[in-house]
């Protein structure tokens, strides 16, 4: 895999893509590659947006700040990662999308970030579908709430969920999760009048099955960019 271009990697992905789409019946035209470049140069982002990819995502507000800039200017950035509330102004500045909403209090300083930009923000719920695994994210039973509460800020737009299972062995262990989310999108749907369209779930090792379950974006850093150097950090950048 070393030797392996990102172009080439990049082709592979698009077959899995196609493969999968073609197992679950779905138009793969509905299903939206993100490029997690954390961690890898503006070069191989460039890499990467020559072989076709627009959408790319960053976990952290710092990293993103110092890489955006040196990178091809057309391309649309993501947030993957947690958001903290110190740092709302830039991702909202910086991002199209907010994968990693997972508080009232979060929504609604990106609510006055966007105003203070003339910006609508869009953005996904971070759920914790299992309340056990990663530790951020909302749990189940606060969802419905919050979305209500979220749906009157004028400067924010839900678009849909996302979420991050815990790490698994098993590749089948994880696709409960990714169906759990799905359908709990359709029951807060069905309760909140709120509409959902976008589930962002899947990564490198399991986005087939993701794609099966319904996903609208997936998430892939590895299989694009090769292994990351070190460890993602387990705290947050600022402790
Ligand atoms: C790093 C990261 C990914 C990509 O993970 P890979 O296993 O490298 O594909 C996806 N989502 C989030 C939130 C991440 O932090």
């Amino acid at each position: 895999m070393n030797d392996e271009t990102i172009a080439e990697r990049i082709e592979k992905i698009r077959e899995r893509i196609a493969a999968a789409c073609a197992r679950a019946k779905r138009d793969p035209a509905d299903v939206h590659l993100i490029a997690v470049s954390k961690t890898h140069p503006p070069k191989s982002v460039a890499e990467a947006a020559r072989a076709g990819l627009m959408v790319f995502g960053e976990n952290k507000v710092q990293e993103a700040r110092a890489k955006i800039p040196d990178c091809p200017g057309n391309l649309s950035w993501h947030l993957v990662g947690h958001l903290q509330r110190n740092k709302v102004g830039f991702a909202v500045e910086m991002f199209d999308l907010i994968h990693s909403a997972d508080s009232l209090r979060l929504l609604q300083a990106i609510d006055r970030a966007g105003d203070e930009l003339g910006k609508q923000v869009k953005v996904l719920l971070e759920i914790n579908v299992s309340g056990e695994g990663t530790k951020f994210g909302l749990k189940s039973d606060e969802v419905p709430e919050v979305l209500r509460a979220a749906n009157e800020l004028p400067r924010v737009e839900i678009r849909g969920l996302m979420t991050m299972p815990p790490p698994f062995d098993e590749l089948g262990k994880v696709r409960p999760f990714f169906r759990q989310l799905r359908e709990l999108r359709d029951r807060w749907q069905d309760e909140t009048g709120v509409p959902l369209p976008e589930l962002s779930m899947g990564m490198s090792h399991d986005f087939e099955i993701a794609i099966e379950e319904g996903t609208h974006w997936i998430r892939v850093g590895t299989a694009i960019f090769g292994e990351r150097a070190k460890k993602e950090p387990v705290i947050n950048e600022d402790i």
